[in-house]
Protein backbone atom coordinates (compact mmCIF):
# COMPACT_ATOMS: atom_id res chain seq x y z
CA UNK A 1 0.00 0.00 0.00
CA UNK A 2 1.29 3.52 -0.88
CA UNK A 3 1.20 6.87 0.94
CA UNK A 4 -0.65 9.33 -0.75
CA UNK A 5 -0.58 13.16 -0.74
CA UNK A 6 -4.12 14.06 -1.66
CA UNK A 7 -4.96 17.72 -2.37
CA UNK A 8 -8.17 19.04 -2.86
CA UNK A 9 -11.04 17.69 -0.38
CA UNK A 10 -13.71 19.72 -2.22
CA UNK A 11 -17.01 17.88 -3.40
CA UNK A 12 -14.97 15.34 -5.57
CA UNK A 13 -11.35 15.18 -3.66
CA UNK A 14 -13.51 14.44 -0.53
CA UNK A 15 -15.17 10.93 -1.94
CA UNK A 16 -12.19 9.95 -4.44
CA UNK A 17 -9.70 10.19 -0.78
CA UNK A 18 -12.25 8.54 1.09
CA UNK A 19 -12.03 5.51 -1.36
CA UNK A 20 -7.91 5.64 -1.09
CA UNK A 21 -8.57 5.25 2.69
CA UNK A 22 -10.82 2.10 2.24
CA UNK A 23 -8.18 0.86 0.16
CA UNK A 24 -5.53 0.50 2.74
CA UNK A 25 -3.20 3.79 1.83
CA UNK A 26 -2.12 6.21 3.89
CA UNK A 27 -3.40 8.97 2.84
CA UNK A 28 -2.05 12.51 3.72
CA UNK A 29 -4.93 15.08 3.63
CA UNK A 30 -4.28 18.71 2.43
CA UNK A 31 -6.99 21.51 1.62
CA UNK A 32 -6.73 25.13 2.02
CA UNK A 33 -10.18 24.36 3.69
CA UNK A 34 -9.31 23.46 7.28
CA UNK A 35 -13.19 21.40 7.75
CA UNK A 36 -12.25 19.74 4.56
CA UNK A 37 -9.33 18.55 5.58
CA UNK A 38 -11.05 17.41 8.85
CA UNK A 39 -13.24 15.38 7.47
CA UNK A 40 -11.40 13.30 6.09
CA UNK A 41 -9.23 12.49 9.26
CA UNK A 42 -12.63 11.44 10.10
CA UNK A 43 -12.61 8.61 7.68
CA UNK A 44 -9.70 7.62 8.59
CA UNK A 45 -6.72 10.22 6.95
CA UNK A 46 -3.89 11.58 7.83
CA UNK A 47 -4.21 16.11 8.64
CA UNK A 48 -1.24 17.20 6.63
CA UNK A 49 -0.90 20.49 7.85
CA UNK A 50 0.57 22.19 4.71
CA UNK A 51 1.65 21.15 1.03
CA UNK A 52 5.39 20.29 2.31
CA UNK A 53 3.77 18.05 4.73
CA UNK A 54 1.28 16.63 2.47
CA UNK A 55 3.97 15.47 -0.27
CA UNK A 56 7.25 14.96 1.22
CA UNK A 57 8.11 11.48 1.13
CA UNK A 58 5.01 10.44 -0.42
CA UNK A 59 4.73 7.55 -3.33
CA UNK A 60 2.26 9.38 -4.89
CA UNK A 61 0.32 12.44 -5.63
CA UNK A 62 -2.89 12.68 -6.31
CA UNK A 63 -4.78 16.71 -6.81
CA UNK A 64 -8.20 17.97 -7.35
CA UNK A 65 -8.63 21.43 -7.76
CA UNK A 66 -10.71 23.91 -9.26
CA UNK A 67 -9.23 24.99 -12.36
CA UNK A 68 -5.63 25.55 -14.89
CA UNK A 69 -4.61 28.17 -12.20
CA UNK A 70 -5.21 26.53 -9.38
CA UNK A 71 -3.14 23.37 -10.83
CA UNK A 72 -0.22 25.45 -11.97
CA UNK A 73 0.42 27.21 -8.60
CA UNK A 74 0.34 23.95 -6.86
CA UNK A 75 2.85 21.76 -8.77
CA UNK A 76 4.90 24.74 -10.47
CA UNK A 77 5.32 27.52 -7.67
CA UNK A 78 8.47 27.74 -5.86
CA UNK A 79 6.99 25.04 -2.94
CA UNK A 80 5.60 23.34 -5.07
CA UNK A 81 4.53 19.68 -5.86
CA UNK A 82 7.90 19.35 -8.24
CA UNK A 83 9.79 21.28 -5.96
CA UNK A 84 8.73 18.12 -2.99
CA UNK A 85 8.46 15.11 -4.37
CA UNK A 86 10.01 12.25 -3.91
CA UNK A 87 12.23 11.47 -7.51
CA UNK A 88 10.22 7.98 -7.92
CA UNK A 89 6.97 9.62 -6.97
CA UNK A 90 3.46 9.51 -9.64
CA UNK A 91 1.88 12.61 -10.10
CA UNK A 92 -1.52 12.42 -10.93
CA UNK A 93 -3.93 15.87 -11.56
CA UNK A 94 -7.45 14.67 -11.84
CA UNK A 95 -8.93 18.38 -11.73
CA UNK A 96 -10.85 19.30 -15.27
CA UNK A 97 -8.48 22.09 -16.76
CA UNK A 98 -7.62 23.60 -19.94
CA UNK A 99 -5.41 21.67 -22.19
CA UNK A 100 -2.41 23.97 -22.20
CA UNK A 101 -2.09 24.04 -18.51
CA UNK A 102 -2.05 20.37 -18.34
CA UNK A 103 0.22 20.27 -20.86
CA UNK A 104 2.48 23.02 -19.17
CA UNK A 105 2.48 20.77 -16.03
CA UNK A 106 3.52 17.86 -18.01
CA UNK A 107 6.42 19.14 -19.27
CA UNK A 108 8.04 20.91 -16.03
CA UNK A 109 7.38 17.55 -14.84
CA UNK A 110 9.16 15.66 -17.24
CA UNK A 111 12.09 17.95 -17.28
CA UNK A 112 12.14 17.21 -13.71
CA UNK A 113 11.69 13.25 -14.33
CA UNK A 114 8.42 12.90 -12.53
CA UNK A 115 5.81 9.81 -13.93
CA UNK A 116 3.12 13.01 -14.57
CA UNK A 117 -0.48 12.18 -15.99
CA UNK A 118 -3.48 14.16 -16.06
CA UNK A 119 -6.27 12.02 -15.13
CA UNK A 120 -9.84 13.99 -15.22
CA UNK A 121 -13.22 12.09 -14.35
CA UNK A 122 -16.60 11.39 -15.71
CA UNK A 123 -19.22 11.02 -12.78
CA UNK A 124 -20.35 13.49 -10.29
CA UNK A 125 -20.29 13.26 -6.67
CA UNK A 126 -22.24 9.91 -6.32
CA UNK A 127 -19.51 8.28 -8.37
CA UNK A 128 -16.69 10.20 -6.78
CA UNK A 129 -18.18 8.46 -3.10
CA UNK A 130 -18.81 5.00 -4.76
CA UNK A 131 -15.37 4.46 -6.15
CA UNK A 132 -17.03 4.64 -9.57
CA UNK A 133 -15.55 7.24 -11.81
CA UNK A 134 -14.38 6.82 -15.29
CA UNK A 135 -10.66 8.22 -15.28
CA UNK A 136 -9.20 9.71 -18.90
CA UNK A 137 -5.57 9.76 -18.73
CA UNK A 138 -3.00 11.60 -20.79
CA UNK A 139 0.78 10.59 -20.58
CA UNK A 140 3.28 8.60 -21.43
CA UNK A 141 2.94 4.90 -21.38
CA UNK A 142 5.56 4.55 -18.15
CA UNK A 143 3.68 7.22 -16.53
CA UNK A 144 -0.05 5.34 -16.54
CA UNK A 145 1.15 2.42 -15.81
CA UNK A 146 2.36 3.72 -12.54
CA UNK A 147 -0.88 5.83 -12.13
CA UNK A 148 -3.09 3.29 -12.89
CA UNK A 149 -3.13 1.21 -9.70
CA UNK A 150 -4.32 4.33 -7.78
CA UNK A 151 -6.95 5.12 -9.81
CA UNK A 152 -8.33 1.63 -9.93
CA UNK A 153 -9.23 2.60 -6.43
CA UNK A 154 -11.46 5.18 -7.19
CA UNK A 155 -13.33 4.56 -10.40
CA UNK A 156 -14.67 1.41 -12.71
CA UNK A 157 -12.70 2.61 -15.50
CA UNK A 158 -9.29 3.94 -15.95
CA UNK A 159 -8.62 4.55 -20.35
CA UNK A 160 -5.93 6.17 -21.55
CA UNK A 161 -6.08 8.72 -24.14
CA UNK A 162 -2.77 9.43 -25.50
CA UNK A 163 0.12 11.51 -24.47
CA UNK A 164 0.04 15.28 -22.17
CA UNK A 165 -3.33 16.77 -22.13
CA UNK A 166 -5.13 14.02 -24.09
CA UNK A 167 -7.24 13.24 -21.17
CA UNK A 168 -8.11 16.97 -21.07
CA UNK A 169 -9.19 16.48 -24.47
CA UNK A 170 -11.20 13.67 -23.92
CA UNK A 171 -12.88 15.69 -21.18
CA UNK A 172 -13.45 18.81 -22.55
CA UNK A 173 -15.40 16.74 -25.61
CA UNK A 174 -17.13 14.59 -23.13
CA UNK A 175 -18.68 17.77 -21.40
CA UNK A 176 -19.43 19.49 -24.14
CA UNK A 177 -21.39 16.56 -25.42
CA UNK A 178 -23.01 16.24 -21.32
CA UNK A 179 -24.02 20.20 -21.85
CA UNK A 180 -25.99 19.34 -24.86
CA UNK A 181 -27.40 16.43 -23.68
CA UNK A 182 -28.75 17.97 -20.28
CA UNK A 183 -29.86 21.29 -21.99
CA UNK A 184 -31.64 18.70 -24.54
CA UNK A 185 -33.35 16.75 -21.79
CA UNK A 186 -34.57 19.67 -19.99
CA UNK A 187 -36.31 20.93 -23.00
CA UNK A 188 -38.06 17.65 -23.70
CA UNK A 189 -38.84 17.82 -20.10
CA UNK A 190 -40.25 21.00 -20.27
CA UNK A 191 -42.63 20.67 -23.27
CA UNK A 192 -43.76 16.92 -22.43
CA UNK A 193 -45.08 18.08 -19.43
CA UNK A 194 -46.35 21.43 -20.86
CA UNK A 195 -48.53 18.99 -23.40
CA UNK A 196 -50.04 17.20 -20.16
CA UNK A 197 -47.41 14.11 -19.88
CA UNK A 198 -46.60 12.75 -16.92
CA UNK A 199 -42.58 13.19 -16.27
CA UNK A 200 -42.70 9.51 -14.75
CA UNK A 201 -44.38 8.37 -17.46
CA UNK A 202 -42.13 10.35 -20.22
CA UNK A 203 -38.93 8.84 -18.45
CA UNK A 204 -40.45 5.46 -18.40
CA UNK A 205 -40.96 6.05 -22.25
CA UNK A 206 -37.93 7.99 -23.39
CA UNK A 207 -35.65 5.93 -21.43
CA UNK A 208 -36.83 3.20 -23.55
CA UNK A 209 -36.57 4.93 -26.57
CA UNK A 210 -34.27 6.97 -28.58
CA UNK A 211 -34.27 9.57 -26.94
CA UNK A 212 -32.53 7.66 -24.07
CA UNK A 213 -29.14 9.43 -22.21
CA UNK A 214 -27.35 9.59 -19.25
CA UNK A 215 -28.64 13.28 -18.30
CA UNK A 216 -32.33 11.55 -18.47
CA UNK A 217 -31.47 8.05 -17.13
CA UNK A 218 -29.17 8.98 -14.29
CA UNK A 219 -29.24 12.66 -13.72
CA UNK A 220 -32.96 13.28 -14.29
CA UNK A 221 -33.71 17.06 -14.19
CA UNK A 222 -37.61 16.80 -13.23
CA UNK A 223 -37.66 15.24 -9.31
CA UNK A 224 -38.98 11.56 -9.03
CA UNK A 225 -37.42 9.56 -11.14
CA UNK A 226 -34.39 9.37 -9.89
CA UNK A 227 -33.61 9.22 -6.66
CA UNK A 228 -30.15 10.18 -6.36
CA UNK A 229 -30.63 12.96 -9.03
CA UNK A 230 -29.75 16.53 -7.65
CA UNK A 231 -33.67 17.48 -8.75
CA UNK A 232 -34.91 15.82 -5.75
CA UNK A 233 -32.90 18.08 -3.03
CA UNK A 234 -33.13 21.36 -4.79
CA UNK A 235 -30.71 21.16 -7.41
CA UNK A 236 -28.12 21.65 -4.53
CA UNK A 237 -25.08 20.32 -6.22
CA UNK A 238 -23.93 17.80 -7.33
CA UNK A 239 -22.00 19.00 -10.10
CA UNK A 240 -22.22 22.94 -9.95
CA UNK A 241 -23.79 24.82 -12.85
CA UNK A 242 -20.59 27.20 -12.75
CA UNK A 243 -18.05 24.22 -13.20
CA UNK A 244 -19.92 23.20 -16.26
CA UNK A 245 -19.85 26.87 -18.06
CA UNK A 246 -16.13 26.53 -17.07
CA UNK A 247 -16.18 23.27 -19.10
CA UNK A 248 -18.11 24.61 -21.74
CA UNK A 249 -15.90 27.84 -21.68
CA UNK A 250 -12.67 25.58 -22.53
CA UNK A 251 -14.35 23.38 -25.06
CA UNK A 252 -15.65 26.94 -27.30
CA UNK A 253 -11.65 28.22 -26.27
CA UNK A 254 -10.80 24.88 -27.95
CA UNK A 255 -12.59 24.62 -30.92
CA UNK A 256 -11.60 27.79 -31.84
CA UNK A 257 -8.34 27.11 -31.53
CA UNK A 258 -9.05 23.92 -33.57
CA UNK A 259 -11.23 25.30 -36.48
CA UNK A 260 -14.06 23.12 -35.24
CA UNK A 261 -17.56 23.90 -36.04
CA UNK A 262 -19.26 23.39 -33.08
CA UNK A 263 -22.59 25.46 -33.06
CA UNK A 264 -24.45 23.38 -30.32
CA UNK A 265 -21.40 23.73 -28.34
CA UNK A 266 -21.34 27.47 -28.59
CA UNK A 267 -25.21 27.79 -27.42
CA UNK A 268 -25.10 25.62 -24.72
CA UNK A 269 -22.30 27.95 -23.53
CA UNK A 270 -24.71 31.06 -23.87
CA UNK A 271 -27.31 29.07 -21.92
CA UNK A 272 -25.25 28.06 -19.28
CA UNK A 273 -23.83 31.87 -18.85
CA UNK A 274 -27.65 32.87 -18.67
CA UNK A 275 -28.04 30.74 -15.90
CA UNK A 276 -25.27 31.51 -13.89
CA UNK A 277 -25.47 34.89 -13.86
CA UNK A 278 -28.92 34.60 -13.58
CA UNK A 279 -29.43 32.51 -10.25
CA UNK A 280 -28.01 29.28 -10.98
CA UNK A 281 -24.26 30.15 -9.42
CA UNK A 282 -24.71 27.83 -6.58
CA UNK A 283 -27.27 25.15 -8.50
CA UNK A 284 -26.73 21.92 -9.66
CA UNK A 285 -26.46 22.11 -13.39
CA UNK A 286 -29.31 19.85 -13.78
CA UNK A 287 -31.20 23.54 -12.24
CA UNK A 288 -31.15 24.82 -16.17
CA UNK A 289 -34.47 23.36 -16.35
CA UNK A 290 -35.98 25.90 -14.53
CA UNK A 291 -33.72 28.79 -16.29
CA UNK A 292 -35.27 27.09 -19.75
CA UNK A 293 -39.06 26.97 -17.92
CA UNK A 294 -38.57 30.95 -17.75
CA UNK A 295 -38.45 30.53 -13.53
CA UNK A 296 -35.63 32.36 -13.43
CA UNK A 297 -35.60 35.47 -15.94
P1 LIG B 1 -14.67 22.02 -5.21
O1 LIG B 1 -14.61 23.50 -5.40
O2 LIG B 1 -15.78 21.43 -4.40
O3 LIG B 1 -13.28 21.50 -4.59
C1 LIG B 1 -12.03 22.05 -4.87
C2 LIG B 1 -11.22 22.05 -3.57
O4 LIG B 1 -9.88 22.50 -3.87
C3 LIG B 1 -11.78 23.00 -2.51
O5 LIG B 1 -12.00 22.27 -1.32
C4 LIG B 1 -10.67 24.05 -2.34
O6 LIG B 1 -10.55 24.53 -1.02
C5 LIG B 1 -9.44 23.25 -2.75
N1 LIG B 1 -8.32 24.09 -3.17
C6 LIG B 1 -8.30 25.14 -4.01
N2 LIG B 1 -7.05 25.61 -4.15
C7 LIG B 1 -6.25 24.84 -3.37
C8 LIG B 1 -4.86 24.84 -3.09
N3 LIG B 1 -4.04 25.73 -3.63
N4 LIG B 1 -4.39 23.91 -2.25
C9 LIG B 1 -5.22 22.99 -1.67
N5 LIG B 1 -6.56 22.95 -1.90
C10 LIG B 1 -7.06 23.87 -2.74
O7 LIG B 1 -14.67 21.40 -6.69
P2 LIG B 1 -15.13 19.92 -7.12
O8 LIG B 1 -16.57 19.94 -7.48
O9 LIG B 1 -14.62 18.93 -6.14
O10 LIG B 1 -14.35 19.81 -8.52
C11 LIG B 1 -12.95 19.62 -8.56
C12 LIG B 1 -12.55 19.39 -10.01
O11 LIG B 1 -13.25 18.24 -10.52
C13 LIG B 1 -12.90 20.55 -10.95
O12 LIG B 1 -11.85 20.72 -11.87
C14 LIG B 1 -14.18 20.08 -11.63
O13 LIG B 1 -14.37 20.66 -12.92
C15 LIG B 1 -13.95 18.58 -11.70
N6 LIG B 1 -15.17 17.75 -11.74
C16 LIG B 1 -16.20 17.99 -10.88
C17 LIG B 1 -17.33 17.17 -10.93
C18 LIG B 1 -18.49 17.38 -9.98
O14 LIG B 1 -19.53 16.72 -10.17
N7 LIG B 1 -18.36 18.24 -8.97
C19 LIG B 1 -17.38 16.10 -11.85
C20 LIG B 1 -16.29 15.87 -12.68
C21 LIG B 1 -15.18 16.70 -12.61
Amino acid sequence: MAVVAFIGLGNMGSGMAANLVKAGHEVRAFDLNADAVAALVDKGATAASDLTHAVTGADAVVSMLPAGPHVRSVYLDDGGVLSLARPDAVLIDCSTIDVDSARAVAEKAAEAGFAFVDAPVSGGVAAAEGGTLTFMVGGPEDAFAKAEPILSNMGKAVIRAGDAGAGQAAKICNNMLLGIHMIGTCEAMNLAIKLGLDPQNFFDIASKASGQNWSLTSYCPVPGPVPAAPSNRDYTPGFAAPMMLKDLNLAMQTSKTAGVNTPMGEKAQTIYDAFVGQGGEEMDFSGVIKWLAGEMK
